[in-house]
């Protein structure tokens, strides 16, 4: 086997797995180093949120290492969000046209499963309790800690999948600076758990995402299949002197349980343990990764949540990591060149990561602050008018970047456009009585050409 074929991975977490998966099946060596020991043997150790909501992107990049069907069968469908008001009254908003435009609730724990059996089959091999320490790049040897002592590794190139505290990324900053710049989100989360109801069936609305948003804070609700719901309470971090609750004035059960009567009532009943979850679960942090350079020459390559992480409020950062791994495993297979594949693998998607890590960013004052507000449902209204009347050209934000694959960076530029349009169109207005359809039309015709198949 030609050295020019071998390829080290670090971090066997969602995008390392899928990455090992592709790359084997194409004839590459692949070795996969990971911290955490094997979670088929010793049980998923997860630490993050413990359900994700897959979308078209990482179903196709599943597809591609003929692993879609495998999810799927655990997963559960949504298909819109299941808006929670304050007087106790919800509305189902679809997220797409029909059930072909839904996103699917996978849990992060089977999901790594399926893929690491899938790197194995593949032909990949994995090693388990190794976590990457230090990395010499001059002689091409990683070492690795695990089983009480350290193990040496030559790699041909490195590619770094080992999440928002990356290790390679660490390593290759004390070669070369890659322009790093970590910008922390002033709120955090906890997640608690809605049983299953006595009869063994969901207690809500299973094909939904349900969200209660609060202004400036929320709670949300994926579906699991084995009928329980994860919810996610997302709270500013400090008072800021605004009344809001934060964690810093939510601290014990009590307290947990009298902001849910106040803000959450419906959803209180519904979650028995509600104070020994909120104090026993830590309070997860959010922060968009930015870095300038992905890459060290042909020596090393960062991806997913180690190049961009982003905050969790498009659900995108895992369907964007699994885009980045398709990505490049096409750059790898396309040029003998490792360095040129870097490079371009590098040049095609972080425009396209810092475009979504931008949306995630606007979507949580959408999902906390408008989602419920009059403005908002109008533009909405419109939005679906203007889709229909022109289904190639007016294709709302929320589904290029769900349910198409067009590049990221295009969905936010069109996105830009649209928002324009229908800001103006309802600007003064409380219906859709009264639109100028034909200079509405010919705007649309103007401004958003058509979109072409993907
Ligand atoms: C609350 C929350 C909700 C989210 N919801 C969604 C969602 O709905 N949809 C979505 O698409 N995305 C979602 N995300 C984002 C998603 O979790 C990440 O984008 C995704 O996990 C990135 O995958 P990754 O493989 O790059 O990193 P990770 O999943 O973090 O995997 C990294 C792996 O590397 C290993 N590792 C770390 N350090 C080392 C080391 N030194 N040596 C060896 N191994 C190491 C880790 O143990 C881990 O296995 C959410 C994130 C959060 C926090």
């Amino acid at each position: 086997m030609s050295a020019q074929r071998q390829l080290t991975i670090v971090g066997a977490g969602l995008a390392g797995a899928l990455l090992a998966t592709l790359l084997a099946r194409r004839g590459w060596t692949v070795d996969v180093f990971e911290r955490r020991g094997d979670p088929r043997i010793e049980g998923y150790a997860g630490g993050r949120s413990i359900n994700l909501a897959l979308a078209e992107r990482g179903l196709h990049a599943l597809r591609s290492a003929d692993a879609a069907e495998a999810v799927r069968e655990h997963a559960v469908m949504m298909r819109g969000r299941m808006v929670h008001f304050l007087d106790g009254g919800e509305q189902l908003q679809r997220y797409g046209r029909d059930d072909s435009e839904v996103i699917w609730s996978v849990s992060r724990g089977e999901l790594n499963i399926t893929l690491i059996d899938a790197a194995e089959a593949a032909g990949a091999r994995l090693h388990f309790d190794r976590r990457l320490d230090a990395v010499d790049f001059d002689a091409r040897i990683a070492t690795f800690l695990g089983d009480g002592r350290a193990h040496m590794h030559r790699f041909e190139a490195l590619l770094g999948a080992d999440g928002a505290g990356s290790a390679v990324r660490q390593q290759m900053q004390q070669v070369a600076p890659l322009g790093e710049r970590m910008e922390w989100l002033d709120h955090g989360y906890k997640e608690l758990e809605i049983p299953p109801a006595f009869d063994g069936e969901f207690r809500m609305e299973p094909n939904a995402l349900h969200i209660w948003p609060r202004g400036r804070y929320m709670c949300i609700a994926l579906p699991n299949d084995e009928r329980t719901f994860t919810v996610t309470l997302f709270l500013p971090s400090h008072d800021g002197g605004r009344g809001t609750p934060s964690f810093e004035s939510v601290v014990s059960g009590a307290d947990a349980r009298a902001l849910f009567a106040r803000d959450f009532a419906d959803a209180l009943p519904l979650i028995p343990d509600l104070e020994s979850d909120f104090e026993s679960h830590p309070i997860g942090t959010l922060a968009t990764l930015y870095l300038d350079r992905w890459s060290l020459g042909d020596k090393a390559v960062l991806l997913g949540d180690a190049a961009h992480a982003m905050v969790p409020f498009h659900g995108q950062g895992m369907n964007c990591a699994f885009e980045d791994c398709v990505s490049l495993a096409n750059h790898l297979d396309a040029t003998g060149d490792r360095a040129a594949a870097f490079a371009a693998f590098e040049a095609e998607r972080l425009p396209n990561a810092r475009a979504i890590q931008q949306m995630a960013l606007e979507n949580y004052l959408e999902m906390r602050e408008r989602v419920d507000d009059a403005d908002f449902l109008l533009q909405r209204a419109l939005e679906r008018a203007l889709a229909e009347r022109h289904p190639d050209r007016f294709v709302p934000r929320y589904a290029m970047v769900t349910f198409r694959r067009i590049p990221y960076a295009v969905a936010f530029e069109r996105g830009r456009v649209q928002r324009d349009l229908l800001v103006e169109a309802t600007r003064g207005r409380d219906s859709l009585d009264g639109i100028d359809w034909e200079r509405l039309d010919a705007e649309v015709e103007r401004q958003l050409p058509p979109l072409r198949a993907e």
